[in-house]
């Protein structure tokens, strides 16, 4: 995951039982810089807000089948695609329908017949906050000296793995990480050489894993927590050999340290999520086994399997 947001023509998306309605649209907005696909109908716009979460969505009211409260109703229920803003395109210009479809969480309401300069400046404007909101979310889970997740987000997607590691009675494994003698690092090149160390680090251990289940985030400090969805106790120490020597084949040299090179101890624990169980169990199984490993001189990783209750 990077900060940098590379720069992507917003889409939009067209609901309108009537062909000529959505020719209009097409017509106009041709010019805007926006990508726009249309609906002819309430099932074919879920459908494709479920294939291509478009920016925002230009939604007719009144349409056979399901109509436009309806869609807007099951957006805004559904996490993945509550955040996208709604515009109501309608011909019932009353308070009723307007409160209506404000409250169902739409941003904007026009009446139709709508004037084209207004309803482009409109949807400009939507599409601007819509960006900043897209950024400021991507901002809230990203650590910015790394760019890895931070430890917000990798909470959520902890507790995301591990339900669906209850559903699916699969394994999961956790790998605590920790820079050995990064103080002494510190201390000797100063901070802005750490900082840079830790970049490194983290671009290793990103580079490192395979599956695109795995996550790495930033855990604090010198600290780096990975997560091994669907992975044994085998498959996870394999992962954290793979990782410790990827880290020491860098040779970020390091005169404080016994091997004279930047290195890292992990711990891990893998089990076998069950409804009683608390997830933050095997976060301090891993954190233990990280402390085992550096009582066993660090550069080495230490793992272990067993059940317990909570
Ligand atoms: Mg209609």
């Amino acid at each position: 995951m990077s900060i940098k947001m590379e720069f992507k023509q917003p889409t939009v998306l067209a609901v309108d039982d009537i062909p000529s309605n959505l020719d209009i649209l097409v017509a106009h907005l041709i010019e805007e810089d926006v990508e726009l696909m249309v609906a002819l109908s309430g099932e074919e716009a879920l459908a494709l807000v479920h294939q291509r979460r478009p920016d925002l969505i230009l939604l007719d009211i009144m349409m056979p089948g399901m109509d436009g409260y309806e869609v807007c109703r099951r957006l805004k229920q559904d996490p993945s695609t509550a955040d996208i803003p709604v515009v109501f395109l309608s011909a019932r210009d009353n308070e009723v329908d307007m409160e209506k479809g404000l409250s169902l969480g739409a941003i904007d309401y026009i009446n139709k017949p709508f004037s084209i300069p207004v309803l482009k400046a409109r949807l400009r404007n939507h599409l601007a906050l819509k960006q900043k909101g897209d950024k400021l979310a991507e901002l809230a889970c990203t650590d910015e000296l790394t760019s890895l997740m931070n430890r917000r987000h990798f909470n959520q997607v902890f507790r995301q793995e591990w339900l669906r590691a209850i559903r699916n009675k699969s394994q999961l494994s956790l790998l605590m990480i920790d820079v050995d003698h990064f103080k002494a690092y510190n201390d000797r090149f100063g901070h802005t050489q750490g900082d840079a160390c830790l970049q490194a680090i983290a671009r290793v251990l990103s580079m490192g894993l395979r599956d695109p289940a795995d996550a790495v985030a930033r855990f604090g400090g010198e600290e780096f927590v990975v997560l091994l969805p669907d992975t044994d106790r085998e498959g996870a120490a394999k992962v954290a050999e793979r990782l410790r020597r990827l880290v020491l084949a860098e040779a970020l040299p390091h005169p404080d340290s016994s091997g004279c090179f930047v290195s890292i101890s992990l711990g891990g624990a893998t089990c076998s999520p069950e409804q009683n169980m608390a997830e933050l169990a095997l976060l301090q199984q891993a954190d233990e086994q990280l402390y085992r490993a550096k009582r066993h001189g660090r550069n080495c990783y230490s793992m272990e399997h067993r059940t317990w209750q909570d």
